[in-house]
């Protein structure tokens, strides 16, 4: 198998699509020579074969790293790594079309939010670059004759395995504050998605960084995944994805060498929408918040609850916004929701909405495929809905919401915070008091009041309950990928 190969989309014509691993600089096929198909799920069909990693190379790109964390990353000035980050971000930018076109081949996404996303990427590449010759340590005054200071290291090798559903854009979080407190990578994204990240590691070559710094492996989670979260010699693990998933690489974690562990997994994120709200706006926001990237957002506003005065009115109201949003090719320029990303995913969603069906709920609009070649969904409304339901407790993961009424503030609360999942929630109110005290109440990692899904690179994000362990993004990002070690200097004197 060559290790590029070239492939024709709309929007940019042919480019030439790698489809090695990258390790140590250098494109390489898998040490057992595997391959794996990317579908394109607009159309079902083959786009081309990537290598697939299995535990050797896992194995391999783990010496790369090492030896760069020990080496040459070690000697790098922090400034000069931020310089990296931020020529990186500039490549990436200089790139936007086509790594966006990449993303909406690949994942389905319509190439308006590809383009989004990839802005979003070069943003965060920056902003971590930024940061990277500000990590500072403290001194501590404990005694007269003791100097105290403290260190803000590097954790090591890091290995990092992200989700289908932002593909660049969940790389960049990853990466960002990792190679900017001065560890080194080895990420796998999802098997789903496995295009965008290869054409970014041309990038990451051009932009300097030196070899075994940053390696790219593409492969399947039992398999890739499964050996990251298990390696004897990575520091830390970062996961997105499935709750499922978040408890195995824990549990990897803890049985192998203990390393550190941070998650960013699934939710059933309330909004909430009060009798005060600015209606139109806020129709606006809860249809962004449930079909924003076709439901694939592990924040995605899924339980809707809006007061009694004014549900008849938003309900109707919210059906025909939503039969508005334009399903089709992500290409087309006034495409809103593109395919599911896979096979899989189209039918556990179609499973879910046969389920809302079955337990009782009413379907307002949508609730069946769209087209009959492709994996998309129509977008889905279900009323008469009850908290016990399987569709108001677990993630779907698709253009599927359920709405509901309520009656005081006490009860939104609790019906918001009815979930195993915290991590988001939305308040719409023109009543400024209304939306602190509930923003206060609900148990989430984010709250929004008076929009949805509006998240930045400055700010952190992550969840409550089960939804993750740790934070991504912002200041706190920084905290996942140093340790902090405490130095004791004694000024002479006897002892004791
Ligand atoms: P997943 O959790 O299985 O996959 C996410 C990533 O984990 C992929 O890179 C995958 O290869 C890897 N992985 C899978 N099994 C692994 C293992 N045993 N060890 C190590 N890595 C492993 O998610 P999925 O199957 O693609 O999607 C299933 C559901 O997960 C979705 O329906 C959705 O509910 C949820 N999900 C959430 C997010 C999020 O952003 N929180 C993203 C994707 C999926």
């Amino acid at each position: 198998m060559g290790l590029v190969t070239e492939i024709k989309t709309p929007l940019i014509g042919s480019y030439q699509q790698p489809t090695g691993l990258f390790i140590n600089n250098e494109w390489v096929e898998g040490a057992e020579k595997k391959t794996f198909e990317v579908i394109n799920p607009a159309t079902e069909e083959v786009i081309c074969s990537v290598s697939q990693a299995t535990e050797k190379d896992v194995d391999i790109a783990v010496v790369a790293a090492r030896k760069a964390f020990e080496g040459v990353w070690q000697e790098t000035t922090p400034a000069q790594r931020g310089q990296y980050l931020l020529k990186l971000a500039d490549l990436v930018d200089q790139n936007l079309e086509l790594l966006s076109a990449v993303e909406s081949l690949d994942n389905g996404k319509s190439i308006n939010m590809a383009k989004g996303d990839i802005g979003a990427v070069a943003g965060c590449l920056r902003y971590y670059g930024g940061w990277a010759d500000k990590i500072v340590g403290k001194t501590i005054d404990v005694a007269p004759d003791m100097f105290h200071f403290t260190r803000r290291e590097p954790i090591g090798v890091c290995g990092q395995i992200i989700p289908w559903n932002f593909p660049l854009l969940m790389l960049a979080w990853k990466i960002s504050p990792a190679l900017a407190t001065g560890n080194t990578v080895i990420i796998k994204p999802a098997e789903q998605t496995p295009l965008s990240a290869l054409v970014f590691a041309n990038l990451i070559k051009e932009a300097g960084f030196p070899p075994g710094v940053l390696n790219i492996i593409n492969g399947f989670g039992r398999v890739a995944g499964a050996a990251i979260s298990a390696h004897m010699d990575i520091d830390k693990v970062a996961f997105t994805g499935s709750t499922v998933v978040g408890r195995q690489i824990m549990k990897a974690a803890a049985s192998s060498n203990l390393k550190k562990v941070t998650l960013e997994l699934g939710g059933k994120s309330p909004n909430i929408v009060f009798n005060d709200a600015d209606i139109e706006q806020a129709i606006s926001w809860v249809n962004f918040g449930i079909y924003y990237n076709h439901g694939q957002v592990c924040c995605a506003g899924t339980r809707i609850y809006v007061q009694e005065g004014i549900y008849d009115k938003f309900l109707e109201a919210f059906k025909k916004r939503a039969q508005e949003n334009k399903v089709g090719d992500p290409f087309h320029d006034e495409t809103f929701q593109g395919p599911q990303v896979s096979q899989t995913q189209f039918d556990r969603i179609m499973g879910y909405i046969e389920t809302g069906k079955k337990e009782g709920a009413t379907v307002e609009i949508g609730g069946e495929r769209h087209g009959d070649k492709g994996y998309f969904i129509q977008p889905t409304i279900f009323s008469n809905v009850k908290p016990d339901m399987k569709i108001m407790q677990e993630e779907i993961f698709g253009p599927v919401c359920a709405i509901s009424k309520f009656s005081t503030e006490e009860e939104a609360v609790r019906l918001g915070n009815d979930s195993s999942y915290g991590l988001a929630a939305a308040v719409h109110t023109t009543d400024l008091n209304t939306g602190i005290r509930v923003s206060k109440a609900l148990k989430a990692g984010t709250v929004w009041v008076n929009c949805y899904n509006l998240i930045h690179h400055q700010a952190e994000f992550g969840g409550y309950k089960q939804s993750g362990i740790g934070r991504e993004l912002g200041e706190m990002a920084l905290l996942n990928y140093t340790e902090n070690k405490t130095v004791a200097i004694r000024l002479g004197g006897a002892m004791f």
